[in-house]
């Protein structure tokens, strides 16, 4: 277990092109497979993925569209299972979805991944405090974080949205480590570890906090 967990620092895992077209950000050279990714020196897909999956970590992220697990984690296709949803919160689906991943597919991480400046937190911060009805189904994302808002409320050190960010994260964290009847079990056995971590859209850098 704790080699999956050193795979959390960025940039570990970084894969070297088997096409002759490693690192050709670096080497000043056009990329042989045309990925985007590729072309920015972060991985190179070589074709592995068509052999089935093998991911490493199962990612609980948010679906904003600046934080990519995969380019957060220098992954490439293959590597992640991942789950998004605006607020990277655990529901119904997204358990299901997890449970999938850990029961068949035998990931032995999970990472909930926020982020900071989170949209969904922030939105929720702000309709709990003007006591604001959203429309739609906006409501269901409201209730979903409101618990780690107000846990920023209690213990938090002043930044209400930051706050609230990373106790989303511990909670949810939390809650998979303990869930029934699948993940909680598999925890208790050793075969599945959870994390907690925060991606920081300056930096670019993954910060684990639980
Ligand atoms: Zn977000």
């Amino acid at each position: 277990m704790t080699g999956v967990r050193i795979n959390l620092q960025r940039g570990l895992l970084r894969r070297d092109c088997t096409r002759g077209c490693a690192s050709p950000a670096a080497a000043g050279q056009q990329s042989l497979c045309g990925q985007y990714a590729c072309k920015q020196g972060l991985f190179c897909w070589t074709g592995s993925a068509l052999d089935g999956t093998n991911s490493i970590a199962a990612i609980v992220g948010c679906a904003d569209s600046r934080v990519s697990p995969e380019l957060a984690f220098d992954q490439g296709p293959g590597d992640l299972f991942v789950v998004r949803v605006a607020g990277n919160f655990v529901n119904d689906d997204g358990l299901a979805n997890l449970e999938y991943g850990v029961k068949f597919l035998g990931v032995p991480l999970i990472v909930v991944l926020g982020h900071m400046h989170c949209g969904a937190v922030a939105a929720t911060v702000k309709a709990i405090r003007e006591h604001a009805v959203l429309p739609g189904h906006l409501p269901e994302l409201v209730r979903a974080i409101r618990l780690a808002v107000e846990i920023a409320r209690t213990h938090g050190h002043g930044d209400l949205a930051a706050d609230a960010m990373i106790a989303n994260v511990r909670l949810n964290a939390s809650r998979l480590r303990i869930s029934k009847p699948l993940i909680g079990e598999y925890v208790r056995a050793g075969k599945v570890q959870v994390a907690g971590a925060i991606y920081d859209l300056a930096s670019g850098k993954v910060r684990v906090v639980d």
